[in-house]
């Protein structure tokens, strides 16, 4: 391609809400453009590369027996009200009505309309496994969009549903999925990973997100390298914290704590660590109240607690709230005493505490020597600790510690179970001739994120470092003095000749300074790039490099396209 002729314009003007490098770099190398908050125009330079990236998956999917179809975006409410997701999706789902005033809404996902299509064709176990995918525009009206593609409301994703006679062959597709994944990211040049995830709302038994690893990502992910354990945080466990060696009981004692509220301080003022204050938190839990006992030093981990309680609102409660549940103000909750409404729930994490501070549900004490047993009984000891780096793996048998970095979920597979085909009477009939609910799996990509992500995790100060197999194109020929018609008549002819090899170049013929085609060179960051200028050229040389270490060597002319095919090769790995 000509750059002359092609649609590509670099800019310097970044806008202010560009907060992460792969929106601002998309945004400088003329790849988006934004249309409203969260809706881009993929100008040509990033729709090849989102198109080498749907060419990866589909060719890993169909190694995967996964089969291509699309549906359509606009989908109608008559099949969301099946499923129950009508009213439960919230606002995320964009509602619209036709002419005659029937709802319909802007597809975010597709579980309704495959099981839709799959209830009506499929009728015997004979016909089961089946594994469909499509890449589709999707619409979620996220609360926030933000970082360009990485969190937009209308974008592209691949997303597969299987449908399984039995439990056993969900499991073996959710494997080969997983596999297809994994190959995907490899693919694409990626350091990613897969960690166990929370399922969320969309119901079912086990769930793995796929990340890259990115210090902007909005995911956290904990990952012990010995045991091999990695999990997303929100639903990351871990192994026994060691704790203070058990004491003999003291008595309980009330002691004053004037306006001492935080763990730090209340430690500090007694004493003692942080380690030995129980910190009790009180939670509204849809209308009940709940209290939360966990180590002073740690977090709750909201998600857990959700899933835990099935609330559909997990708060912390209000002020007025806690003086229901403590009788006392905010910073003084504890569980000695509590209001016989609260459930008491107790972490782990202080189950061998002995003689520890609390809050005394009074204002302005504590309670020292508090002991389990005597002094407070939990009505449930449940696991709702917030993971963090440096704590043990939870595989049995390994001494291994937890690290924690930061990453883009750019991938999520789910095993449904029966959730949709239940609700919607996606039935077979098995080898007895009696009808069953199918078993589902469902497995999304974002297509756009994970492009976003290979920029995130490939750049340096002046531009993107394409990884070559999401590369727009993979070689970029300058013609640095497109005035001297030597340089003019030797870049036409590498230009020619790269083509007739199957090489993707883009050829900055533009009429152009040096200056400013390096620069452009740079920023676009195609991998490998062929400089034909009059100096070098003089002595029947042109330059070639890496974008990746931008290390210059002069070839022969004659060289020049075997060589930049052997780098292609090299890079593609
Ligand atoms: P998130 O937690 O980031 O909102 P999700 O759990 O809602 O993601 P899924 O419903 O599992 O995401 O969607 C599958 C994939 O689609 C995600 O792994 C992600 O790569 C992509 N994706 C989801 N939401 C967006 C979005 N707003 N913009 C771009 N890609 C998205
Ligand atoms: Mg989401």
């Amino acid at each position: 391609m000509r750059w002359s002729r092609y649609y590509l314009f670099t800019t310097r003007e970044v806008p202010a809400d560009a907060e992460v490098v792969s929106h601002r770099l998309m945004i400088r190398a003329g790849m988006i453009k934004k249309v409203a908050a969260g809706i881009y125009s993929y100008l040509p330079f990033a729709l090849r590369s989102l198109q080498k990236l749907e060419g990866i998956v589909r060719k890993e999917l169909e190694k995967a027996d996964c089969v291509e179809l699309s549906m359509p975006a606009v989908q109608p409410a008559e099949l969301w009200r099946e499923s129950g997701r009508w009213e439960q999706y919230g606002k995320e789902l964009l509602r619209i009505q036709d002419r005659h005033d029937r709802d319909f809404c802007f597809g975010p996902t597709h579980e309704e309309v495959i099981t839709d299509i799959v209830r009506h064709d499929v009728r015997s176990y004979r016909q089961l496994p089946l594994n469909l995918f499509q890449i589709q525009t999707k619409f979620r009206d996220e609360i926030r969009p933000r970082f360009g593609l990485m969190r937009g409301r209308e974008f592209l994703m691949k997303d597969a549903y299987s449908f399984h006679a039995d439990e056993a062959c969900l499991d073996r597709t959710y494997r080969a999925m997983a596999d297809a994944y994994g190959r995907i990211f490899q693919a694409c040049g990626l350091d990613y990973v897969s960690v166990d995830a929370d399922s969320g709302t969309i119901g079912g038994s086990s769930s793995h997100e796929y990340m890259v690893v990115a210090s902007t990502g909005e995911s956290v992910v904990v990952r012990c390298q010995e045991s091999g354990y990695a999990a997303n945080v929100e639903k990351a466990i871990i192994g026994p914290l060691p704790t203070a060696p058990a004491e003999d009981p003291q008595p309980l004692l009330e002691v004053a704590t004037p306006k001492t509220t935080a763990v730090a301080e209340v430690a500090e003022f007694l004493g003692v660590a942080e380690e030995k204050v129980v910190k009790t938190l009180i939670y509204e839990v849809d209308e009940a109240l709940v209290a939360i006992a966990i180590r002073g030093d740690r977090e709750v981990n909201e998600v857990k607690l959700k899933n835990l309680l099935d609330g559909d609102v997990v708060v912390l409660a209000s002020e007025e709230k806690v003086r229901q549940a403590t009788g006392s103000p905010v910073g003084f909750a504890g569980p000695i005493g509590l209001s016989e409404e609260v459930r008491l729930i107790a972490d782990p994490t202080v189950r061998g505490l002995t003689n520890f501070v609390c809050g005394a549900n009074k204002a302005d004490a504590h309670f020292t020597g508090a002991n389990w047993g005597r002094d407070a009984s939990p009505q449930q000891w449940e696991d709702v600790l917030l993971a963090q780096g440096g704590d043990p793996t939870p595989v049995e048998g390994s001494t291994g510690v937890l690290e924690q970095f930061r990453g883009i979920e750019v991938g999520h597979i789910f095993k449904l179970g029966t959730k949709y085909s239940e609700a919607m009477n996606c039935n077979f009939l098995n080898e007895e001739g009696k009808g069953h609910p199918m078993a589902m799996g469902c497995y999304g990509l974002g297509i756009g994120r994970t492009v976003a992500a290979a920029i995130e995790q490939n750049f340096d100060e002046d531009g993107i470092i394409w990884p070559m197999p999401l590369a727009p194109f993979q070689v970029l020929l300058i013609a640095l003095n497109p005035k001297d018609d030597e340089v003019v008549r030797q870049a036409e002819a590498l230009y020619d000749q790269l083509r007739e090899r199957g090489v993707e170049v883009l050829y900055d013929d533009r009429k152009g300074r040096p200056g400013v085609k390096f620069k452009d060179a740079d920023l676009i960051g195609l991998p490998v790039r062929v400089v034909v200028g009059a100096k070098s050229l003089q002595e029947g040389k042109v330059e070639i490099s890496l974008r990746r270490d931008r290390e210059r060597q002069l070839v022969d002319v004659a060289d020049a396209v075997g060589r930049v095919q052997e780098w292609i090769e090299g890079e593609a790995t």
